[in-house]
């Protein structure tokens, strides 16, 4: 169990997410889905792939493949070409149909929306789970990624490098309220401002981060985009 954190860190860690989702007003899931089966393929999908290239994939994948049965029987060969441009294919082809093949064994078709059942899925971690609760059944989750994961340890919110414990640490700091939120501004916030390199010198929350090796100038790219009205970042990477 994570020690129960001083309230001026709580009150720290709230302020850093309404900062946050106010400087990323589109906060939220980057991926198309109508209903959980459409989010639990998109976001198997999403490993090491642009979210842009899932969304291209599943518009007429989710046409053709509607209920667990639909993948599951069928052809292999037909369902990795149809998700051949996500990459990893044949694992994501794998992932896809075991865990539909789970849905029709252990929870009649249909996708659970809770945590212990979802991760009984075959190739579903807790990441997935959480994204899918979080977004598809609004059950407040935080879903740990590595931009989730390096903005946390920044800013001073967690010690760890471990997802799990991350996303305990989290969860002490703020309120179920807000978990959805913090997830997605703190992803945004990683893409955008809170690189590998961070861009501090235009960064919201600047005045609340401790880590100690902020960057006082920005790169070229990213001071010639803003210069130009064009905030570097500003488009939707890698999924979560
Ligand atoms: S000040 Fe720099 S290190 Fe801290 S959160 Fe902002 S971009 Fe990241």
């Amino acid at each position: 169990m994570p020690a129960r954190p001083d309230p001026a860190k709580k009150a720290r860690a709230r302020a850093v997410v309404r900062l946050l989702a106010k400087a990323n007003p589109d906060w939220g899931p980057t991926l198309r889905f109508s209903n959980p089966l459409e989010l639990l393929v998109a976001t198997i999908l999403a490993a090491q792939a642009q979210d842009e290239r899932v969304n291209e994939v599943t518009i007429p994948l989710f046409a053709k493949y509607r209920t667990p049965r639909d993948y599951v029987r069928a052809p292999r060969a037909a369902l990795e070409k149809a998700v051949k441009a996500t990459g990893f294919y044949r694992q994501k082809t794998k992932a896809i149909q075991a865990a539909s093949q789970g849905l029709l064994d252990e929870f009649g078709g249909e996708v659970p929306g809770d945590m212990e059942s979802l991760t009984r899925l075959h190739g579903v971690g807790r990441k997935t789970a959480s994204i899918v609760l979080g977004n598809a059944f609004g059950v407040p989750s935080i879903a740990v990624d590595r931009h989730v994961a390096r903005v946390a340890q920044r800013l001073g919110f967690t010690k760890s490098g471990d997802p799990e414990r991350i996303e305990e640490d989290l969860r002490a700091l703020l309120p179920k309220k807000d978990w959805v939120k913090a997830t997605w501004s703190l992803v945004l916030h990683g893409r955008r401002i809170c690189r590998p390199t961070p861009e501090c010198p235009r960064c919201p929350v600047l005045a609340l981060c401790p880590y100690p090796r902020k960057t006082k100038a920005l790169p070229a790219r990213s001071a010639a985009a803003t210069s130009a009205g064009q905030p570097a970042g500003r488009r939707r990477g890698a999924h979560i």
